[in-house]
């Protein structure tokens, strides 16, 4: 099969005619989606939509049934190979910071580049504290999570994601776990990336991030999605009664 992905011009990320079922319960229906270089894609859509499951099938925590995705060139479902080297190419950030409690932030953060990425523990701290400095974490780089704010040990999750020197940053509600007066510094945190030209997904209940990041805005409903618009466009003139009713309850 010809990949149009393998080209530099290509999308980064291709999700064509993709369908997911858990057990008899169909998650996804036909979900069609491009993701370029550089673009930021913000999914939103009421809870059970299936904005979850779409990106954990981008990174292999979920497999799809049919349909192909293609991240970065790997096409996906097709061996276990593969998905460990999306899990190279993909870093992903969660609602719950899932840090190791029982580490320090430069340890968290050292595992992965170890691990998989085979580098010595030296280099793997070099970078780790250079990631934290740059979330603003330098001061706090030998605390353990239970020492932090929830805000910081977000940013150390992104800090954590960014040391595997990922070419695809995906984020799943990472803001909706937060108290509201810390949700501020990880937006902040990840305007910082999106500035800096990341490739990102960004599952997101914050309208006004999305509106002021977003290249594009995907609602999703049902498994499918059901519209997708740059930001102006998506909040200024939603074309589908599901998109006004959903905009009319998080706006
Ligand atoms: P969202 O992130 O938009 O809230 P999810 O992708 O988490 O949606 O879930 C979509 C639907 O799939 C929901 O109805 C949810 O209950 C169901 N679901 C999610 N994960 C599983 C699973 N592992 N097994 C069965 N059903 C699941
Ligand atoms: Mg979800």
């Amino acid at each position: 099969m010809s990949n149009p992905d393998a080209s530099p011009a290509g999308p980064i990320i291709s999700v064509a005619g993709v369908n997911k079922w858990y057990g008899a319960f169909q998650v996804l229906t036909d979900v069609s989606l491009s993701v370029a270089k550089g673009e930021k894609v913000v999914i939103c859509g009421p809870s059970g939509s299936g904005k979850s499951t779409l990106i954990r099938c981008l990174n292999q925590l979920e497999q799809h049934q049919e349909g192909s995705i293609v991240v970065d060139g790997i096409e996906l479902g097709k061996s276990e190979s593969a998905a460990q080297a999306v899990r190279r190419e993909v870093g992903m950030v969660f609602q719950h910071f899932n840090l190791f409690p029982h580490l320090d932030l430069v340890q968290n953060c050292v595992l992965a580049p170890m691990s998989v990425r085979g580098m010595s523990r030296r280099a793997a701290e070099a970078l780790a504290v250079r990631l934290l400095e740059r979330v603003r974490l330098g001061e706090h780089a030998h605390k353990y999570p239970s020492q932090l704010s929830g805000g910081q040990q977000q940013r150390a999750a992104i800090a954590r994601a960014l040391c595997m020197e990922p070419r695809v940053m995906l984020f799943d509600e990472p803001t909706s776990a937060l108290d509201p007066e810390m949700v501020g510094e990880v937006l902040d945190t990840m305007r910082g990336l999106a500035a800096e030209g990341m490739t990102m997904m960004i599952v997101t209940h914050e309208m006004g991030f999305a509106r002021q990041v977003a290249d594009r805005v995907v609602f999703m409903d049902r498994g499918q999605i059901v519209e997708q618009a740059p930001p102006a466009a998506f909040f200024g003139a939603p074309v589908h009664e599901r998109t006004r009713r959903f905009l009319s309850q998080v706006l």
